[in-house]
């Protein structure tokens, strides 16, 4: 079996011009050697894997050789050069910081810079990870590099130039080292690729090298290990398995079923990416770099701002193309606001898909029905307002109706009564327990059934369903059972049954059984125009304390010291 020599390795670039996405770097050093310029120390800044250390060994042997380039590149033909290419050179010392950061590291390095080259014209000392030396090193290595002999060049690598002391920084040439950019990187990979006979997809070279995030020697050991888990050949599919890396595709997708207003869709989008145990935060931050490339996509001079495959790109300006600016900044806001809250959130995967079904609202508001080719969006109607009371406003479903009818209450479909939201009709307001007598009736647009059956019955028939209807609350709410047991139901003018509860409370809690009951008496007694009209009539001799603070009244009545202490201690019940 042939000796396998990784990539990072295999294709590390020998001469400046091969160095990746460092030009303006390359070409300064290169004039430098032209004109006889060269710093006697070089601190070479930037992120992991850019090609510092690369650029370093690429100086030393260049600045060796003994036969230069005009385009002032190194022979590969001299002795220095071939003892440089098999790692054979004297002229080059490196040393890691990171491992070797004692002062006594340090006074070896110094007592080798003592002795002149024996070949070649220059030594150089490349100190990689140098904001690891200690204090003390530092302090022994700085005398040195105040006043190095002429033969003697240093190249000091960091990852964070910020540790770097002020008098090291002010004795060195700096260089920064950008992000190679995933153009780059992905161009180098397709080189690569072709030297060592691998068919691989643009999109997946693409895929790896923002897996890189900027950094050459990650993005070809991700490489390596791709050929070595799929063979000699590398498709999008595979990529996107082995990184663990969520499909574009899936981004488009969820953006074009917000568009149309898909909530359905959308829930059902987002549970498929978490069941392929993708976590919710990484969707969330890569819908926002989605989100961010449909933005840029909208201007002409900004879609270069894009780091994807040119088959992505054409995708991302399609679907710009049919979300309005303003939209778009809206859903980036929301989903901006998701990323900040979700990590404080208790249930995670709800608060992503209320953050989704907002942006479909969104949508609804922005962009008319006609425009996203979607179904006609539920809304929200207000039924007329109850005499005087202080009822919530009773909501229903209804699709919208056509225009210039929306005032004819025939068009409006009929209601379905288990639609309706039972918890907030004809709720009674608690603030004003103490009136005898108090009426209130619902609101007749609201029960409205286009059907207008209208059948006469009797007294007893509607006493028999009343009992009936009660029996079925007998075990679930006692309370309510005995109410209506208690309370005689009476039909008064044009199917209106009236019936008397004994307070408020009661009254209240029966509201929300209420719509039931009519429903109910008018299934069973074939009348849909009958209404229901609740009337409290607070009888002192029946008058049962039912809430703390009635009990309180009642003893209170009974014992008026009661009431002083609680004035005096101000005391507060709590009800
Ligand atoms: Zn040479």
């Amino acid at each position: 079996m042939e000796n396998f020599i990784v990539s990072a390795r295999k294709y590390r670039p020998q001469t400046f011009d091969t160095v990746v996405g460092q030009h303006p770097i390359t070409n300064t050093l290169k004039n430098a050697i032209k004109n006889n310029q060269l710093a006697q120390a070089f601190l070479f800044c930037g992120p992991r894997g850019v090609g510092k250390t690369t650029c370093a060994r690429i100086l030393a042997k260049t600045i060796n050789c003994e036969n230069l380039s005009p385009a002032l590149e190194a022979c590969d033909a001299c002795p220095s050069c071939i003892s440089f290419n098999e790692n054979a050179s004297f002229n080059i010392y490196e040393l890691d910081g990171a491992s070797n950061n004692s002062v006594d590291d340090i006074r070896t390095l110094v007592d080798q810079v003592r002795i002149p080259p024996q070949m070649g014209k220059y030594k150089v000392y490349i100190i990689d990870e140098v904001h690891m030396l200690s204090p003390a090193a530092f302090n022994a290595f700085l005398k040195t590099l105040e006043e190095p002999p002429h033969y003697a060049k240093f190249i000091l690598a960091t990852t964070e130039k910020h540790k770097i002391l002020p008098t090291i920084l002010s004795r060195c040439q700096i260089f920064d080292f950008r992000r190679i950019t995933i153009d780059d990187i992905a161009g180098h990979l397709r080189y690569v690729a072709e030297k060592e006979q691998v068919e691989a997809e643009d999109n997946a070279l693409h895929i790896v090298a923002q897996k890189a995030d900027g950094a050459m020697r990650d993005a070809l050991s991700i490489f390596d290990q791709l050929v070595s888990f799929t063979g000699n050949r590398i498709t999008y599919e595979t990529v996107l398995e082995n990184l663990n890396v969520l499909d574009y595709e899936y981004f488009f997708k969820i953006t074009d079923q917000i568009l149309s207003g898909d909530v359905s869709g959308v829930l059902l989008t987002i549970n498929e990416i978490i069941d392929k145990g993708f976590d919710g935060q990484h969707f969330i931050i890569g819908f926002g770099e989605h989100l961010r490339n449909l933005l840029v996509s909208k201007d002409a001079v900004t879609v270069k701002l894009i780091e994807t495959a040119p088959s992505i790109r054409d995708q991302y300006l399609e679907q710009s193309g049919r979300c309005p600016v303003t939209l778009l900044i809206k859903i980036l806001d929301l989903n901006n606001q998701c990323d900040l809250s979700y990590k404080s959130s208790n249930h995670k995967k709800l608060h992503l898909e209320i953050a989704l079904m907002q942006m479909c609202s969104l949508v609804m508001k922005e962009i008319p029905a006609t425009e996203t080719g979607s179904i006609p969006p539920v809304t929200v109607t207000r039924a007329p307002a109850t005499t005087g009371s202080a009822s919530p406003p009773q909501t229903k479903r209804s699709t919208v109706p056509p225009a210039g009818s929306s005032a004819d209450k025939k068009t409006v479909e009929p209601i379905k009564m288990k639609d309706l939201p039972h918890a907030f009709d004809g709720v009674v307001s608690l603030k004003n327990p103490t009136p005898a007598t108090n009426t209130d009736s619902d609101s007749p647009d609201v029960s409205e059934d286009t059907s207008e059956i209208a059948n006469p019955f009797s007294q007893t028939d509607l006493c028999d369903y009343w009992d009936e209807f009660a029996e079925s609350l007998r075990n679930d709410s006692p309370h309510l059972f005995s109410t209506l047991k208690n309370s005689r139901p009476a039909l008064s003018d044009e199917w209106t049954i009236g019936f008397v509860v004994d307070n408020k409370v009661l009254e209240t809690e029966l509201s929300l059984k209420k719509t039931e009951l009519l429903e109910y008496l008018r299934k069973k007694l074939k009348n849909s125009k009958i209404q229901l009209k609740t009337s409290v009539v607070e009888n002192p001799k029946t008058f049962k304390p039912y809430t703390d603070k009635e009990k309180f009244e009642l003893m209170a009545d009974k014992n008026n010291a009661l009431r002083t202490l609680r004035e005096e201690l101000d005391l507060e019940i709590e009800y």
